[in-house]
């Protein structure tokens, strides 16, 4: 089987990317994200995300399904209901970040991740592809954007949502999850040593998608 991985911070447009590159080639796409999401959704309706404790009594309790609908979509079950739509609502964002720097989570995720890409050819998206999930990925990737750019990107996507946050609020809150996915102690966000940086800071949505094939190309032409 084949993998691709792509990480990078929030914003950047790897699920973009990744959906089009998979599209073009056949290839499953898993957003890892929408996993961290749906355990952050089980726990905050337990209780607060922030206690450790509950968080690793609930996952022997969550049984999380991933299945590609027709409409192309990654739909999300969890204990058997369709959480897809649930887990987009802004505060699932929060929820996610904070059960993802929790050790027994990550470890918990780990092999559901790595089982996906030895039964499919993938292209994987999220923070630690790369660094630790699929560390032999046949083309590693780090889609990434300034600040300002990707705040800009997520300002507008709000705003067309009819949600009217103030733009240095947007541009704040990517800061602060920049900080906590690069700076936790376990799976920080960080390029692969073996990965090509492609940076869509000037490049609009269809050149991101070709600049990412481009480099896809090239590597897989190399094997
Ligand atoms: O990609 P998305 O914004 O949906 O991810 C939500 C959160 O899940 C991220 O902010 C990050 O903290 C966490 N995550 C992670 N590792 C991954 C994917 C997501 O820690 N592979």
């Amino acid at each position: 089987m084949r993998s691709i991985a792509i990480d990078g911070p929030s914003g950047a447009g790897k699920t973009t990317v990744a959906k089009a590159l998979a599209e073009r080639m056949g290839y499953h796409y898993v957003d890892t994200g929408a996993i961290y999401r749906t355990v952050g959704l089980y726990v905050s309706r337990r209780g607060s995300c922030d206690d450790v404790q509950l968080v690793e009594k609930c996952l022997p309790e969550i049984e999380i399904g991933l299945e590609h609908g027709e409409d192309g979509l990654q739909h999300m079950f969890l204990n058997g209901e369709d959480v897809t739509e649930a887990i987009r609502k802004n505060e699932v964002s929060a929820f996610a970040s904070t059960v993802s720097a929790i050790p027994a989570v990550r470890e918990y995720l780990l092999d559901m991740q790595r089982e996906l890409a030895r039964q499919h050819n993938v292209i994987m998206d999220g923070r630690d592809i790369g660094t630790v999930v699929l560390p032999n990925a046949n083309v590693k990737i780090y889609l990434t954007a300034s600040v300002e750019e990707r705040a800009k990107r997520r300002w507008k996507e709000l705003q067309e949502k009819g949600d009217n946050t103030p733009f240095e609020t947007v541009k704040e809150q990517i800061i602060q999850r920049d900080h906590a996915d690069m700076n936790r102690e376990i799976a920080p966000l960080r390029q692969a040593e073996d990965a090509v940086v492609v940076d869509t800071s000037d490049l609009n949505l269809e050149e991101s998608i070709e600049a990412a094939y481009q480099v896809v190309k090239e590597k897989m032409g190399q094997e």
